[in-house]
This record gives C-alpha cells, sequence and structure tokens, in this order.
C-alpha cells in the first residue's frame, strides 16, 4: 500500500445520506448565518428557524422544569426504558391528553413514544418503504418527510396546497398523483411553513380521499393547539373511523422546548386496520432496533401536563398572536412581498416574493443571502420548505426585535426596488 494513498481501502460513506440531507431547513440557515455581514454591529436577527426558546419571552413553564428535575430525583429513570412502546404513564397521559378533542378514547396501546417527532417520522417512513410503494407528501412542507423518504427509498410525489383557499390540500391533485402503490397521505395541521389550520370540514375531505384511495393519513400535529385564529384546531384523528390516522406529535413546540427531545406517534385506527395490515408489528419490530426518548423525560411527561397551567399555554397563544399582526400588517404594507393568508396557527407566515419589483435579486436564495449580507437579518429561503421565490418568516420571536427585523426588510426592498 501506498504510503499516503487512500485508493486502497475500500470503505466509502453513504451518498444516500448527503443527497437526503441537502435540502434540510438547518444547512441553509448555516449557510445564510455564514453571509451574515461582518461589518454589521447590530444583532442579527433570526426570522428563519423556527425555536423561539431561546428568548424569555418564550421561555418554558418553571413547573416543566420541575418535572424532568423531580423525575431524574427520583432515581426510577436511569436505567433502560424497557417497554417496547415507551413508559406506560406517559403513554396514558399522551392518550388522554389527545382524547380530549377525540370522539373516541384512545388507550396507552395506541401510543409510541419517540425522541421528538422527528423521529416519529423516521419511524413510519421506515414502516412503509416497501419496494414500489409510495406517499403524498405536500408542497410547501416539511423537508423532513422527502429526507427520510430518499434515504428509505420510500418513493413520494408532491401535491400542492392552495395558498388562495388557506393552503388546504388540492385533493384533485392527490387523486391523480395516487395510484395502486401508494400507501399514504401526509398533512401538516397547524401548518409549517403555511401558518394554516384546517376546518372540519377538510379534513372530513382529506378522509374520504384517503379512503377512496385506501390509504392511510400521517397527520404531523407538532403544532397541536398552538392555533390563535377563527379556526379551531380539529385533530385528524377525529375522522379515523373514515380511513386509520396516524398522528404525529410532541413537548417540542407546545411547551416550547425543542431539545428536549420527547414526541409520539399515535394510531387512531378504530376498526384495527393498521393492526391487520401489519404495521403495527413492523413499527415495533423497528423500535427493537432504535434508540428510545429519554427515559427520564418520559417519566417526567405526567407530570408536567399535569401541572402546567392553562395559562401558560394562553400566554403563548396571546404572544403568538400580538406577533403575527405585527408581521402581517407590516408585510401588507409594501408592494415587494405578498401575504396570501393570515397564519391562523403555528410559528410561521409564507410569503410570495414579487421578484418584478426588485432589482438585482434573482431569486429567494438571493434574496435571503443579500438580506443577512445587508441587513444581518435571516428569513428562511421557499426553496427549503418546497416554494422557489417564496419565504418563511418565522414570527415567534421577541416582539421588538420581530418589529425590528421587519423594518430593516422593508429598508432592504426599498433599497433594491425598480425605479
Ligand atoms: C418542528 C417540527 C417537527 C419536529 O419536531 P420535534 O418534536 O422537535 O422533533 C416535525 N414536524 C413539523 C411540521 C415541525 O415543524
Amino acid at each position: 500500500m501506498e504510503a499516503n494513498g487512500s485508493s486502497k481501502w475500500r470503505f466509502q460513506a453513504n451518498q444516500d445520506l448527503i443527497e437526503a440531507s441537502s435540502r434540510s431547513v438547518r444547512k441553509i440557515v448555516v449557510t445564510l448565518m455564514e453571509s451574515l455581514g461582518k461589518e454589521d454591529t447590530r444583532p442579527a436577527i433570526p426570522l428563519g428557524h423556527g425555536d423561539p426558546s431561546v428568548f424569555p419571552y418564550f421561555r418554558t413553564t418553571v413547573v416543566a422544569e420541575d418535572a424532568v428535575v423531580d423525575a431524574i430525583r427520583s432515581g426510577n429513570y436511569n436505567s433502560y426504558c424497557t417497554d417496547l412502546q415507551g413508559v406506560l404513564p406517559a403513554r396514558r397521559a399522551v392518550a388522554e391528553d389527545l382524547s380530549q378533542d377525540l370522539p373516541y378514547k384512545l388507550s396507552p396501546e395506541d401510543v409510541f413514544l419517540t425522541s421528538g417527532c422527528k423521529q416519529a417520522i423516521e419511524h413510519i417512513t421506515a414502516v412503509l418503504a416497501c419496494p414500489n410503494a409510495n406517499i403524498l407528501l405536500p408542497r410547501p412542507g416539511f423537508p423532513d418527510y422527502e429526507a427520510h423518504a430518499m434515504f428509505y427509498h420510500l418513493e413520494f410525489r408532491l401535491f400542492d396546497l392552495l395558498p388562495d383557499k388557506g393552503w388546504e390540500v388540492d385533493l384533485e391533485a392527490v387523486e391523480a398523483l395516487a395510484d395502486d402503490n401508494t400507501v399514504a397521505m401526509v398533512i401538516i395541521n397547524p401548518g409549517n411553513p403555511c401558518g394554516n389550520v384546517y376546518t372540519y370540514q377538510h379534513l372530513m375531505k382529506v378522509a374520504e380521499t384517503a379512503r377512496k384511495l385506501g390509504i392511510m393519513v400521517i397527520s404531523d400535529e407538532a403544532y397541536a393547539r398552538l392555533n390563535f385564529g377563527a379556526n379551531p384546531f380539529v385533530p385528524m384523528g377525529t375522522f379515523a373511523s373514515v380511513a386509520p390516522v396516524i398522528t404525529l406529535g410532541s413537548i417540542s413546540k407546545r411547551w416550547l422546548v425543542p431539545g428536549w427531545r420527547l414526541g409520539w406517534l399515535v394510531k387512531n385506527d378504530p376498526h384495527g386496520i393498521l393492526a391487520k395490515s401489519g404495521v403495527v408489528e413492523s413499527l415495533k419490530s423497528y423500535r427493537v432496533m432504535t434508540s428510545d426518548a429519554a427515559t427520564f423525560l418520559q417519566g417526567a411527561f405526567p407530570e408536567m401536563i399535569e401541572k402546567t397551567k392553562e395559562e401558560f399555554f394562553c400566554k403563548i397563544l396571546k404572544n403568538l398572536r400580538v406577533n403575527v399582526d405585527i408581521c402581517y400588517d407590516k408585510i401588507k404594507g409594501i408592494p415587494y412581498l405578498i401575504c396570501p393568508y393570515k397564519p391562523e396557527g403555528s410559528m410561521f407566515m409564507l410569503v410570495k416574493l414579487n421578484l418584478a419589483l426588485l432589482d438585482g435579486i434573482r431569486d429567494d436564495m438571493d434574496f435571503c443571502e443579500k438580506l443577512a449580507r445587508e441587513e444581518s437579518v435571516i428569513v428562511l429561503p421557499g426553496v427549503a420548505v418546497g416554494l422557489k421565490n417564496w419565504l418563511r418568516i418565522t414570527f415567534a420571536i421577541e416582539p421588538s426585535a420581530l418589529e425590528e427585523g421587519l423594518e430593516r426588510i422593508i429598508v432592504f426592498c426599498h433599497r433594491h426596488s425598480k425605479r
């Protein structure tokens, strides 16, 4: 072997991983951070990613922190989690909490605890990735679904969400895309990146379409109950007697603790279709291989949910409502950005770039890079969520920083305005 030659080494890395991760939000935000103006002495304003927990305005409740401390101090959660689905009292707490909004009762047997909603996405993707199967995903959407589908060689097909209809699912497109190998469709409600909150009637139609096609609905409810507009939040599980539903969720957004890593995958399946099709068994088998959510977090969850006061959730909603008004009003006042829908949930607003009015801006990525360089503001280019020449703005930050960030965006647009 040559002294320094690597040519004889036989290993190489899995290129699928690089391909799958290429469009992650995190990667694009890091690129934008690198574009930040070096001479700008003003603080950078992060309107790009959705993690409000760094701001005191969005600090979690102390009772949640105490619940984690209590769980650790109890000494009861130092072991591996021996239950394949997760610690039983925590599963019971999730089942009871979700059942409040459902026309039937979930049981702890329906609940699989995961290391955040992200891991729940991984689990269900792995389970559905049979040869030739395909899954229908929303565009715009949450890039993790595509990344996992790519990695597991599960073909994905994108259906559009309709901006002029409150980002509802284009159900005709869903029917046109589906074939005999389609196994599931994903919806995200409340929506990331659109801020949509779907009506009861629309969700019913989603369920009916799924039934017609013989597929399950995977409902990402990471922002469950983070709705602050006219439409109430209706869980997709409400329609589980029409078509089987897998609900994904977590504590990350509702308690503002995305670093803690506790989530769930819940089957809403009153007719036992998922069990009969082998999905449940496959899910359990997959879990034999993967790591559990930290046992002490599972142990903390029942106390967390029992002791968190309604005022905590109300305050978050109030803050989000104030912020969405600030964001919507400022953007309405300028012609360069078009917002077709005022968000009613989650933490994001999607706006369309009016490139015809902007000089020397090629596309959304170019806009975001220049904005970072010239104004030290980070916003997410639409390409990251599947919609070129749109922008995703996170409004879950301190209102003063949000106003400042939007002012800088306005100054930037004026500076690049076509005369
Ligand atoms: C944040 C988010 C997730 C991941 O949540 P974690 O629980 O932090 O893993 C999943 N889906 C959507 C739509 C999200 O916005």
